[in-house]
């Protein structure tokens, strides 16, 4: 590809939201800034640069969780309906969505009723991510191909997973399929949303998080864990 063609844009993200009335971040595109950041944590071990993984639980009008890489600067993004498996032979359905900013990484809490994307939002799980495909692409270019090989170090989940768009030869198309690469994290007897339901972070349940109040002033206080009393309600109407 070539070396200017912009491969993450945040004007999707941005329009789709009311930042007056939603917790969530507006965000910008940090790839220049990301010495500024800081971040020990993304300093490369081998020739390989590690990468923000994130996936958060969702509770919008459907359960879902949301698969979140750092490519190029803000993170891709995929609902996936069913969330991980750690069985191999299990593949789950992921929907792309729009490109987030990478501070949608530490954003936990409850999008309000009538918004984008309404209900609670914790962290399920985070940590980094590494491009493992063979030949030693860039991230971008796994990605671009629709095949990423990704060793993720999360605290729940660890090793080799597969991302995969369905239509390699179609670069628009939104579906993709995740699943576990056979290695030593791989399990068949254990379903790692059920056992593991917690934030990595407050260590709330999503239920937990929809219990609460007044998301701006949360925000605020916290910087993180953003709650909303209407919550319950809105749940309930958008089943
Ligand atoms: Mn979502």
């Amino acid at each position: 590809m070539p070396a200017k063609k912009k491969i993450s844009e945040l004007k999707t993200y941005q329009n789709k939201r009311d930042f007056k009335a939603t917790p969530e971040p507006r965000g910008r595109i940090i790839e220049k800034n990301r010495k500024k950041l800081g971040t020990n944590i993304r300093k490369s071990t081998n020739r390989q640069k590690k990468l923000l993984f994130v996936m958060h639980k969702h509770a919008a009008s459907h359960l879902h969780y949301d698969l979140r890489l750092e490519i190029g600067g803000t993170l891709k993004s995929w609902a996936v309906p069913k969330g991980p498996s750690l069985d191999p032979s299990v593949k789950r359905l992921a929907m792309h969505v729009e490109d987030h900013p990478i501070e949608y990484g530490s954003f936990e809490g409850v999008i309000p009723k009538g918004h984008y994307g309404a209900g609670p939002v914790i962290i399920w799980d985070t940590g980094f991510w590494q491009c493992e495909n063979e030949g030693d692409p860039t991230p971008i270019e796994a990605y671009i191909k629709g095949d990423l090989t990704i060793k993720i170090e999360g605290k729940k989940l660890k090793g080799l997973w597969k991302l995969i768009r369905m239509k390699k030869s179609n670069q628009k198309d939104n579906s993709w399929l995740f699943f576990k690469k056979n290695d030593k994290y791989a399990k068949t007897d254990l379903d790692i949303t059920e056992k593991k339901p917690k934030s990595v972070v407050s260590k709330l349940t999503i239920e937990q998080i929809g219990g609460n109040e007044n998301p701006i002033k949360q925000r605020k206080k916290s910087g993180i864990v953003i709650i909303n009393k209407e919550n319950k309600r809105n749940r309930k109407r958008n089943k």
